[in-house]
Order: structure tokens, then sequence, then C-alpha cells
């Protein structure tokens, strides 16, 4: 493991000097737009409780996030207005938000005596993403402390998330060293049966996580595209279903590896099959053996349970990935099954956490957020954690405490 993870302490909210400063806060309010208005506000309240923790103790906030994928330019359905109303109704403040992220209107409202500064959309400037050293050092002249609170970002090495914190007395945000603590938590010491439950689309996105966690895992249940790209592994005829053929032998490598630690890999013996993916197409539970040429679209009932059973009785659960195409109502079960078991494991005192987009997508539309006891808020940051790597916007934090 790294040593700086575990010689280095994170600086919290209480390790910094705040009052009358403005205080530079990285969040990470890049919520799914719909016609312009916000889909889903999930990461801007969950957003709030660090800016209040500030505001209290007399800072003055100079807040700032991505949005989208702009790409070093400005785009005018990306910028960060509508986060603005929606985040003053939340704070019961204004709001000043601005249209440029750095530049002579930035410099006088950061002077201002404005409560809470938001600057525009991070990547329409180019020296975001490039970690340019004069871009880091602008966002820096702005504000006197610096917090990050971006967990969902911090595995980027962008200049309000690596190159700020090299210039300010810094800190992490409530929900960054939560989510932390949380993961770490699963990586050092955790409680035994420890269970992983993989899913979703993509094995190559996980497999560095499975790795990571075989040294410390006594099961991994496998469902979703990925449990294909396994079972072809292992010499099945999968049909029509989703397999990355180029992963082939790595994955055989890393079947072994998990056998010879005595790690149970359990991977689907029944399956919904359709014969397209779409809504509405012909769809039945059948053996592993019965898919025939259609496509593997989520676990069956059979395998839902063995998986279940598995998981109700862990101490320690990871969830990651659905177990199938859950955004079609008719393939959603495998996913709910998964979601209840873990949802039991949790109710008998398990630490269970889960990570990724989709997941948490999926719990947010069973109406089950409360079934784990902690649900990351980042995907791509998450993944790397679990795979053991230090992240460059927490390393970037831990530099001066010893
Ligand atoms: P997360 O965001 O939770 O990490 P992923 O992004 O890896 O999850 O995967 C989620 C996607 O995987 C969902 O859009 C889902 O429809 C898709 N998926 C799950 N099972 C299958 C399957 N059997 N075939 C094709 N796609 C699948
Ligand atoms: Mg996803």
């Amino acid at each position: 493991m790294n040593a700086a993870r575990t010689n280095f302490t994170l600086p919290t909210l209480e390790d910094l000097e705040v009052e009358d400063l403005r205080v530079l806060v990285r969040a990470d309010l890049n919520v799914p737009l719909e016609d312009g208005a916000i889909a889903d506000d999930l990461r801007v309240r969950a957003s709030v409780p660090t800016l209040e923790a500030l505001l209290e103790r007399g800072a003055r906030l100079a807040v700032c996030s991505h949005l989208g994928r702009p790409k070093g330019k400005v785009r005018e359905e990306l910028r960060l207005a509508p986060v603005a109303s929606r985040l003053a109704e939340l704070l019961q403040r204004d709001v000043l938000a601005l249209d440029e992220v750095v530049g002579e209107e930035a410099e006088r409202a950061c002077a201002s005596d404005a409560d809470v500064v938001l600057l525009e959309n991070l990547r329409f400037e180019p020296g975001e993403e490039a970690n340019d050293a004069g871009f880091a050092a602008a966002l820096a002249s702005f504000a006197q402390a610096y917090v990050n609170d971006a967990f969902g970002s911090s595995h980027r090495g962008h200049a309000s998330v690596v190159g700020v914190p090299a210039l300010l007395p810094c800190a992490a945000g409530l929900l960054l060293a939560r989510e932390v603590a949380e993961l770490e938590r699963l990586l050092e010491g955790p409680e035994h049966p420890f269970v992983a439950v993989l899913g979703g689309a993509k094995v190559s996105d996980k497999l560095g996580v499975i790795r990571n966690l075989l040294e410390r895992v006594d099961a991994v249940v496998v469902g979703g595209a990925m449990a294909f790209t396994l079972l072809a592994a292992q010499g099945h005829d999968v049909g029509g279903s989703r397999v990355e053929r180029g992963r082939l032998d790595e994955i055989r490598d890393t079947l072994k590896e998990a056998e010879a630690k005595g790690v149970d890999v359990l991977l689907p013996s029944d399956v919904m099959a359709a014969e397209g993916i779409g809504e509405g197409s012909p769809h039945e539970v059948v053996s592993l053996a019965g898919i025939g040429s259609r496509m593997g679209v989520d676990i069956g009932p059979e395998t839902a349970a063995r998986f279940g059973d598995v998981i109700a009785a862990a101490r320690t659960v990871l969830w990651n990935g659905p177990m199938g195409i859950f955004e079609i109502d008719d393939y959603a079960a495998g996913t709910k099954a998964v979601a209840l078991a873990i949802a039991e494991a949790t109710s008998k005192g398990a630490f269970t956490v889960a990570g990724g987009g989709d997941s948490a997508a999926a719990l947010v539309e069973l109406g089950m957020t409360d079934a784990v006891s902690h649900l990351s808020t980042g995907g791509g940051a998450s993944l790397e954690l679990l795979e053991g790597k230090e992240l460059p916007g927490v390393a970037a934090l831990r530099k001066e405490r010893s």
C-alpha cells in the first residue's frame, strides 16, 4: 500500500483558519442537465454541508466546479447558472454567479464582501485540465485558503485539484474526507466475510479493482455485462452477450490468482436472455447454456438468490455496477435483488458501500439509498482509490503534514 496514505493525515476543515478569509472551494457541481435544467441535484446538495460549515465559521467563499466536457472553450449550454440558482436556494443566501473563471470581474467579485461567489465552469479554461501554472496561480490569487470537496474529480491532476493546493493553506471538505475514510475502511482491516459485488458495462473498468481486492475479499460476485466476459474466459458460449474479447487472457490470469488466494468467484448460472436490447423485445429466463444467439441482459432468479445468500451473510460489502440493463424495467430484477440483499446485510450491522454512477442511480430509482452504509458520489475516483492508487487531489492536500 502507498506509504503516503498511512503516514500523512488528511487536513480537515478544523485544521484550517478561515475566519474573515475568502476560501476557494473546489466543489463537484457536475450535475446532469436536461434541456438546460438540473435533472438530479444530488451533487449540489452533497456540497452544501462543507459550504455551510465554512460560512458558519466566518469565511467568504469562492466556489468553483467543472460541468460537463467543454474542452477548454466556452459552451453556452454548460454555464453554471442553473447550478447557482439551486445553490442559492439550498444555502438560502445570494450566490454571485460569474460568467468568467478568471479575469477582472472574478478578481473584483472575490475581493468584494459577497458571501458566496460562484466562478464559471472551470473547464471553459484550457489551463484547468492542463494544470497550467499560471491558471492555478490566478485561481489561488482569489483566496487565502483552499478546500477540496470534489471527491469525484480528485483522481484528475487538474489545476483546481492539484495546482491550487500547492499554493494555499488547504484542507479536505467534509464530503471528500468522508469518501476517503469510508473507502479506505474497505481496504484497511475490513470485517470478514468481505464480499465484492461487481457488475456494469465493462470489465476493463474494474479489473484493477478486482485485482487489488483479491488480497482482501472472501468472495467476488459478478453480474452485468462484465460477467459474460468472465464466463467467455472460462470457455462458456454466451451467445450475443457483450464480451470484451481483448481481455480474455488477462481475466484468465485474474481467475487463477483468485483461486490461488482462495477467493470464491460467483458467476451467473441463469440469465435473462433478450433478442434485442430495446424495451419490449422478446426475452425470457434461461440457463446459461440456453442463451443461443440472444444477449444476456440481467442475471436470472436462481443466480440472484445464490448471490443474495452470500451477500446477506457478509460483514463487509462493496457494490459497484448494476447486475443488468436496469434502465429497462424488465431487466432490473437482478439489480433489485442484489440491492435488497445488501440492505439485509446493512440491517444486520454489516459495513456496506455502493459506488459508481449507475449503481447509485439504481439505488435512487429503487428508493433504496438508505440500503448502504455509504453511497459514494465519485465513480472514477472511487474505482481508482479501490485499485490502491493514491488520488492526486488527496495527495496534494496531504503535502505539508507529517
Ligand atoms: P457504474 O456506473 O455503477 O460503475 P457501469 O457504468 O460500469 O456502472 O455500468 C452501467 C451500465 O451497464 C448500465 O448502463 C447498464 O445498462 C449496463 N449493463 C449492465 N448489464 C448489462 C448487460 N448484461 N449487457 C449490457 N449492458 C449492461
Ligand atoms: Mg457508469
